[in-house]
């Protein structure tokens, strides 16, 4: 899944981007409000991480025209410390969650996890198909209960999968959301990366649908 961070601090927009590539998920840094009003209303991300304060447009401003555009990805807003009125603004501008600077990165993986939680309309943190249960919080995936190990794209794949459990995926999808921007994409390496995938889960709940797609079963048991 893609993260998008809108955030002009160089150093901060690192230390995020590295946080959320760490919670298994892939992070895109834009730090200017027109790159930003652009990339957020033309793509599509599982969240977006928003400064408010940003050279050309301001996060506010930004936030107002994707909602009045139809732009519904949930958002996390930064706000400055102990400004009140930055978070009702935020809020009332769309915002589904806010975080004072500073922060722990902890606080704002927890919250984007709460925040993605929400928009897939599940309240249990883990996702379990069949007797795979993967959990976002440790980053454990698991088949009747014993440990799996998985390379971070692995983990990335299932997650996506998992979290859109019931609709089939296309290769490019995958490919948009388990890659960051310069990766090589390659139809050929998603094919392999689900053949590993499903080797080591040794559960078949991931479907080949031919020339679609592949889908994890709503209610595979
Ligand atoms: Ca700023």
């Amino acid at each position: 899944m893609r993260i998008l961070v809108v955030e002009d601090e160089a150093r901060i927009a690192a230390d995020v981007a590295d946080a959320i590539s760490s919670g298994g998920f892939v992070a895109e840094v834009v730090a200017d409000g027109e790159d930003a009003w652009f990339r957020g209303g033309t793509e599509s991300y599982a969240a977006i991480v928003l400064d408010l304060g940003l050279p050309r447009i301001d996060g506010l401003t930004i936030l107002k025209r994707w909602r009045q555009e139809g732009v519904a990805t949930p958002v996390l807003v930064l706000t400055a410390r102990g400004s009140w009125t930055e978070r009702v603004d935020g809020i009332d501008a769309g915002a589904d969650d806010y975080l004072p600077k500073p922060f722990r990165m902890e606080e704002l993986m927890a919250r984007l996890r709460a925040l993605l939680r929400r928009s897939s309309g599940r309240a249990q943190p883990a996702m379990t198909v069949a007797n795979v249960t993967l959990d976002p919080r440790t980053r454990q995936v698991s088949v009747g209960g014993v440990p799996v190990a998985l390379t971070p794209l692995e983990f990335r794949l299932l997650n996506y999968l998992l979290h859109h459990r019931g609709r089939v995926i296309s290769q490019s999808e995958l490919s948009d959301n388990l890659y960051s921007h310069d990766s090589e994409r390659d139809s050929n390496a998603i094919e392999a990366l689900v053949g590993r995938l499903r080797r080591k889960l040794k559960a078949d709940i991931i479907e080949t649908r031919r020339g679609f797609g592949y889908v994890v079963a709503q209610d595979a048991s």
